[in-house]
């Protein structure tokens, strides 16, 4: 018997890579090898990855590996030198990758507090925190654990033949595009399925009278647990790997179980690598708090969901599956992209700082969300909600909106067994018409096909779905179908307003064939009796290039028009809506769609017919004003952004609107687009330098840092800023250099950021002094915060600061300003203060 002493080199521990290795070196030689590590006294064979994995190994552990067998000193040579020279050196690429929270911005609460942080793109707004639920496939599969045994004998039989299928298909997938990522884990997987210790626990549960799949399942926790024990976030990742393989077997061993659906606990965040809208629809049922998603592009229907659900949304998190376990406490971001793992406690207190500040805006909105949006020249534009079901049309009416601009029918078809009856239909467009009461409601047909599959209506398995049978198209295949919706809707018509909108339209023939289905319909309805509108307007979606190029020709035989800018983008930017790959690409603001759309809205005007637009464009108050200034009448969006919405159209004049409109038409590319957008937004806003939302005087912050992150929170709530933590760190830069305090009780924390739009003062009077690095020792009661926009404001702050610095040593003045009885009397002495020393003219 030979061995070999070391201490354990590598920095997480020994994980699959240096397992694997070490596994190689063994498989050359005749000899049986085993690694023991003598502080968790565990021990396992070299001929097994997971064996190895399993003995917990992190670096500093002393090991000794033992070699027995008849080659036993060559073999002991070349794991002598494997442990000297190589072993070292495997984890070298890890180290090297950047930890992943260099790569965007963090806000500084997450970044001090050396959060756990995963990132990916924000898809859906708000903030919310839950307990994890991890959409593997495996936990389908619990109720199999107690599932009855066979014969021993015939349960291996049924698992060999399984581990048999199971290993061809992955043969099968690495030999398709070998040297490919692809390849790379299916031969990782290969690995995995083929290893004799995981082979070796099953057998033993099967020996022990489990069938077949359960002792799967059992054989995977077991060695997903050891995975999670190591600490090591690479080992969690390869705990992902072995779900999958234990995933496949058990489909292999029982085929019906591919499509259950799992127990999700009410509140839940649901981790998942894909979803398909369908899916989210069938797993909702009100219990989701939000989304944490491998890939999804951002108008995919599945985000399009999760926003009109009013669920917050992350998604490009690679990895997403495999780095976090059901259970974990997490928080995810929907506002800048973002999964935190077991928040700590001032990370909480974060987002419960952020979630009070969503609910703040959310219920300053909601005062004006039930009048008309007009702009300030009085042009009325109407904000209509995206809705799939009569529930939430009602929540969208209870938001503000002005009727209903799109109404989603294909979703009343997903995740059922057969197509809903005419009655069924009739009665829940019904329901949406009595709830708009007498406002619009537009019943967009049938949309399937692309990313919407419907199993029961027998569409074709196509290469490029966004691109074959989908909405309009397929209406030839399934006339009585289409028909029974359009007399569900003529149905509904007798109630109120409804407007009947053909999506995917690309020529005259689709919509001459949808009237003549109409007029069917109506016929046949005339001849039952039943009561209907005998005059309904039939729209169309402009969201392929050729209808859009044509609006002029569609004029002369529709009523209405309505952009749809995902399909639209997908369609003229040639770039699959759903695609990460190309999400660089996806952009409505795009000039070549500004253009189109300019196009659109101008033939459609010109032909005296109404123009919308409903994707998710709308939702984008960034763009509003382009949109205003191209002259569309109509917008529709996911109902939470109503209120928003309007309140920009409030702000926005339309000549101004118009001139932008034909610079946005000049740029050249996306980026120029966007920052003239951002450009005209600043310029726009007409601030005075301090008013009464600026002001909080009885501001609960236990800190420096809570003190200043709520003064930058006000100016968030003000709309003066539009990055706020970018702005906190531009407040940062200044205080970690000089303390801030100017004595007496007082600080003036104070930045120049190009997020800032308007120069600002934001003042908090704390209800309990604060540790502010002080020179005279003093707490700090009253903190001014000074914010200016980069570049722009010359030495503005700092004569407003010397000005209020020289008001604020004067006894009286702190005195009567810390006494003020509410914010306008702040405002009045602080405006005050700094008049009288810029001689009367305010900065900024
Ligand atoms: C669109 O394409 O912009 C649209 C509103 O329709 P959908 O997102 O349902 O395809
Ligand atoms: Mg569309």
């Amino acid at each position: 018997l030979a061995e070999i002493s070391f201490d354990f080199p590598l920095p997480n521990g020994l994980h699959a890579r240096p397992a694997t290795a070490l596994h190689e070196v063994v498989k050359r030689f005749g000899s049986t090898v085993t690694l023991t590590n003598q502080r968790s006294g565990l021990e396992g064979s070299a001929s097994s990855v997971l064996a190895l994995v399993a003995t917990r190994t992190r670096q500093g552990d002393p090991c000794v590996l033992s070699i027995a067998g008849q080659d036993e000193a060559a073999t002991s040579e070349a794991l002598a030198s494997f442990v000297a020279t190589e072993l070292p050196h495997l984890d070298d690429e890890i180290l090297s990758r950047p930890a992943p929270t260099s790569e965007k911005r963090l806000p500084r609460a997450l970044a001090e507090g050396r959060a756990r942080v995963l990132q990916g793109c924000p898809a859906a707004g708000g903030v919310a925190r839950g307990e994890a639920f991890v959409l593997a496939r495996l936990s389908a599969f619990q109720g199999l654990a107690r599932e009855a045994s066979g014969a021993p004998d015939a349960e291996l039989a049924r698992l060999e033949a399984a581990i048999a299928t199971v290993a061809a298909e992955l043969r099968r997938q690495a030999a398709i595009a070998p040297g490919t990522a692809q390849a790379a884990i299916a031969g990782a997987h290969l690995a995995i399925l083929e290893d004799p210790e995981l082979e070796a626990v099953v057998r033993s549960r099967v020996g022990d009278g489990r069938a077949a799949a359960a002792a799967v399942l059992e054989a995977a926790e077991h060695f997903t647990a050891v995975l999670h024990a190591s600490g090591s976030a690479v080992l969690a990742e390869r705990a992902q790997d072995l779900a999958d393989i234990a995933a496949r077997l058990v489909v292999a061993l029982h085929p019906e179980l591919e499509e259950q659906a799992p127990d999700i606990p009410t509140g839940a965040i649901l981790l998942a690598d894909t979803l398909a809208p369908s899916r989210l629809m069938a797993l909702h049922r009100g219990s989701i708090s939000a989304l944490a998603l491998a890939s999804a592009g951002s108008t995919s229907h599945t985000v399009v969901l999760a926003r009109a659900l009013g669920v917050p949304c992350v998604t490009a998190l690679a990895g997403v599956t495999g780095a976090v376990a059901s259970g974990q406490d997490l928080v995810v971001d929907g506002e800048r992209g973002l999964v935190v793992l077991e928040p700590s406690e001032s990370v909480a207190a974060f987002y419960e700082g952020e979630r009070a500040k969503l609910e703040t805006i959310r219920d300053r909105l909601s005062a004006t969300r039930d009048a008309l949006a007009v702009t300030r020249d009085g042009r009325r534009v109407e904000v209509g909600a995206n809705v799939g079901s009569a529930a939430e049309a009602r929540r969208a009416f209870a938001c503000g909106a002005d009727g209903i601009g799109l109404y989603r029918s294909e979703l009343l078809f997903l995740e059922k067994a057969e197509p809903p009856s005419e009655t069924a239909q009739a009665a829940e467009y019904t329901e949406t018409v009595r709830a708009a009461g007498g406002r619009p409601v537009i019943l967009r047909t049938l949309d399937v096909g692309g990313d919407k599959t419907v199993p029961y209506l027998g569409l074709p398995v196509e290469a490029n779905p966004f691109l074959g049978l989908r909405a309009v198209r397929f209406y030839p295949e399934r006339r009585e179908l289409v028909k029974a919706q359009l007399r569900a809707v003529l149905r509904a018509s007798a109630h109120g307003v409804v407007r009947i909108m053909v999506p995917m339209v690309s020529c005259l023939e689709e919509v001459r064939e949808v009237r003549s289905l109409l007029a069917e319909a109506s016929a046949e309805l005339a001849a039952q009796g039943v009561a209907h509108a005998r005059e309904v307007e039939l729209g169309i979606m402009v969201e392929v290039p050729a209808a859009a190029l044509l609006v002029d020709t569609f004029a002369k035989e529709v009523d209405f028009f309505s952009v749809g800018s995902n399909d639209l983008t997908q369609y003229t930017l040639a770039a699959d809506r759903d695609n990460p790959h190309v999400a660089g690409l996806f952009s409505s603001l795009h000039p070549a769609v500004v253009r189109l759309l300019a196009r659109i809205a101008l033939d459609a005007r010109d032909a005296g017919r109404r123009v919308g637009l409903c994707g998710e464009l709308a939702g984008n108050p960034l763009a509003l004003p382009l949109l205003v200034g191209l002259g569309f009448d109509e917008l529709s969006l996911a109902a939470a952004g109503i209120p928003a919405v309007k309140a920009a159209i409030r702000r926005c004049d339309t000549p101004a609107c118009r001139e932008l409109a034909a610079r946005a038409m000049a740029c050249t590319t996306t980026a120029a687009v966007e920052e003239l957008l951002r450009h005209f937004r600043s310029r726009s806003e007409q601030w005075p330098l301090v008013d009464a939302a600026l002001v909080e005087l009885d501001c609960k912050a236990a800190s420096r840092e809570e003190a200043i992150r709520r003064l930058v929170d006000l100016l968030d709530l003000g709309g003066r800023i539009d990055a706020a933590d970018a702005v906190e760190d531009a407040v940062w830069v200044r205080e970690t250099t000089a303390t801030t305090s100017v004595g007496f009780g007082v600080a003036v924390p104070h930045c120049a950021s190009p997020h800032v739009r308007a120069a600002s003062l934001a003042l908090v009077r704390l209800a309990r002094p604060v540790e502010w690095g002080s020179l005279d020792g003093e707490g700090v009661c009253l903190a001014i915060l000074i914010a200016v926009k980069a570049g722009e404001a010359g030495d503005v702050h700092l004569r407003t600061i010397a000005a209020l610095a020289r008001r604020l040593v004067d006894d009286e003045f702190r005195s009567v300003l810390l006494a003020a009885p509410d914010a306008d009397a702040v405002v009045v002495l602080l405006a005050g203060a700094i008049d009288a020393s810029t001689g009367g003219k305010a900065p900024g």
